[in-house]
């Protein structure tokens, strides 16, 4: 077809927008073992208790499912002692993320995220022709006063991801406090508490407690990293207006049938959730140990994951890390996109996978 024919184009700016990059999954032809250390999942897996929920609904994937996803919402709020009625649940918390952007800004407005923010932030609120503003962070952690500093009269947003991805670092709740009283009454400030689960720091709050006190604060947290990525279920928790103009935009069905049984099953599965946490805790520290005594340097997370930077040479830059790595089975998650060009990600994983990659990288940093 001829270029200069009339056809369909996409609204300003989002021709500007680049596309999400997920991590990989699949290793160089010839790998048999693959340990996907790239995508933030649980090592332990699933709930069972999730497993069998989803195939009991298997036999009614013919029904349409509940579109408020009542009582997911409900199993939500008896775990967290919240009101169902401020909690509304999505197609993953990236989905959540989405609606605030389409909801709340408009072109000409500006949203404000920090400069190795999850990436899913610029996206939307590009998406939604809005202005991404990006702010420098101090020792790879969100920092309130530039946050402050960077908010202007068309500032509508703030996304904050605490503990962020991928670098793991967190705010202590009296900072997160700081910044909302420092924030104008308008503008919505979205606490991302994907990892809140994890976090093992008195210091450390995901938000319940500001967003269920403030007409400005919403928390949003998904089951993910809990190990249901694949079924895609986040949720939100903010003030009623909130709640109500979401409820507008959102699909009408935005949680599939599968998704809200395999929910309700794992988040009333409290072992199986303790036994993640758990096992994350043992090996983030075991991984931190071990990376250290081979000289890396590791940025400290309270995640589910660590981020790794590698020495300058190019011999052992991370790009050659990551190819030694995925040859022999272990994918862990470049992270140039998210301004750190010599740095990987990795998961914890299975102790196999956790001791086979600190032998992996012992050998490549010695070759
Ligand atoms: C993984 C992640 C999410 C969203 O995950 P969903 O699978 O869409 O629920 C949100 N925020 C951060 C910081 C994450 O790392």
């Amino acid at each position: 077809m001829k270029q200069d024919q009339p056809r369909p184009t996409p609204r300003a700016g989002i021709m500007d927008i680049e596309a999400y990059v997920p991590g990989k999954s699949t290793a160089p032809a010839g790998v048999t073992k693959v340990h996907k250390l790239s995508s933030n999942e649980n090592p332990l897996g699933p709930s069972p208790k999730a497993i069998e929920a989803a195939r009991e609904v298997a036999a009614k994937l013919d029904v349409y499912p509940d579109g408020s996803a009542r009582r997911l919402r409900e199993a939500i709020a008896e775990v967290h002692g919240l009101n169902p009625a401020n909690i509304i649940c999505s197609n993953g918390s990236d989905e959540i993320l989405g609606l605030l952007a389409q909801t709340y800004l408009a072109p000409g407005d500006e949203a404000v995220f920090t400069e190795h923010a999850f990436m899913v932030y610029k996206i939307y609120i590009q998406a939604a022709g809005a202005k991404p503003v990006a702010v420098k962070e101090t020792d790879e952690r969100a920092d309130i006063d530039a946050i402050l500093a960077a908010v202007t009269p068309a500032t509508r947003i703030v996304f904050l991801a605490n503990p962020n991805n991928p670098t793991g670092t967190y705010v202590p709740f009296q900072e997160v406090r700081r910044l909302h009283a420092g924030l104008p009454k308008n503008v919505l400030l979205v606490l991302d508490a994907a990892y809140a689960e994890y976090v093992r720091r008195n210091d450390y709050e995901a938000g319940i407690e500001l967003a269920g006190s403030s007409q400005n604060v919403v928390m949003t947290r998904t089951f993910s990293k809990l190990g249901l990525g694949g079924a895609r279920i986040g949720w939100m928790y903010g003030p009623a207006h909130i709640v109500d103009a979401i409820n507008r935009v959102r699909g009408p069905f935005n949680v599939n049938a599968t998704a809200i049984e395999a929910g309700i099953a794992a988040i009333r599965d409290r072992a199986h959730i303790e036994r993640s946490v758990e096992h994350n805790a043992k090996w983030l520290a075991w991984l931190n140990e071990e990376l250290v005594k081979l000289g890396l340097r590791v940025t400290p997370s309270v995640g589910n994951f660590v981020l790794i930077h590698f020495p300058d040479d190019k011999k052992h830059s991370a790009a050659a890390a990551d190819d030694y790595l995925s040859a022999q089975g272990y994918i862990l998650r470049r992270v140039t996109g998210y301004g750190f060009p010599n740095a990987l990600r990795m998961s914890v994983g299975t102790e196999e996978a956790n001791r086979g990659v600190i032998d992996a990288l012992k050998t490549f940093l010695k070759s």
